[in-house]
């Protein structure tokens, strides 16, 4: 949804979780700190994941163009210093939003999820499967899952979820910031849902 967004209304999109897997591959410094965490299916620390996103809210050209944060800020201590980070950027934070599914659904999507190794193309093999398996439908390239998308690694990020990401919900809603999307409906009413909910049509 935040890849549909950014590319309909020319947001930049920065996603926390594609940045880190970046790192991994180029097997950085921060690559190898978060790696361990990651397929386990806990969170990296705080302080690794604030450093990658303040460095490039600090691009001027964002307050121009809109940015989509995906999968930032995922605890309390995260959500505080985007608060001084959008200060220092001269940034609004507009609205957050809550993308909702039962528990069951969200085990199939992720242990379904399979990713283009080439252009990055996502499907799923119940809901949006490729035309021939294994195989990206827009480039031929490989399709894989990501480490993390195994059912014992999934069914602990949903448990660090409720712990350290769900207290968000009530920190945004309290802001009046928070809109919540219902997410069991196609992707073209989940994302026409999103549009209408930001009111950027
Ligand atoms: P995602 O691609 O958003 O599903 O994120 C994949 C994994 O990257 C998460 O399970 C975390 O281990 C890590 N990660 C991504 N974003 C954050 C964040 N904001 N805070 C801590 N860890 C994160």
């Amino acid at each position: 949804m935040a890849d549909l967004l950014a590319e309909r209304f020319l947001f930049r999109h920065i996603s926390t979780g594609d940045i880190l897997r970046e790192e991994i591959r180029e097997n950085s410094c921060r690559g190898q700190q978060a790696k361990q965490h990651m397929n386990q299916g806990e969170l990296v620390p705080d302080e690794l994941v604030v450093s990658i996103v303040s460095h490039r809210l600090r691009d001027p050209s964002l307050q121009r163009q809109g940015v989509v944060l995906d999968g930032f800020p995922r605890t309390l201590p995260q959500a505080v210093m985007l608060d001084k980070e959008l200060t220092e950027s001269n940034l609004v934070l507009n609205r957050v939003v809550l993308f909702e599914a039962g528990r069951e659904v969200l085990i199939q999507r992720l242990t379904g999820r399979r990713v283009c190794n080439r252009c990055g193309a996502l499907y799923n093999i119940v809901f949006s499967p490729p035309q021939s398996d294994g195989v990206c439908d827009r480039c031929g390239g490989a399709l894989m899952q990501r480490q993390d998308d195994n059912l014992a690694t999934v069914q602990e990020r949903l448990l660090v979820y409720e712990q350290q990401t769900a207290p968000l919900i009530n920190f945004y809603k309290q802001r009046n910031l928070l809109v919540c999307v219902q997410t069991e409906q196609s992707k073209e009413d989940i994302l026409l849902s999103l549009i209408r909910h930001l009111g950027i049509e």
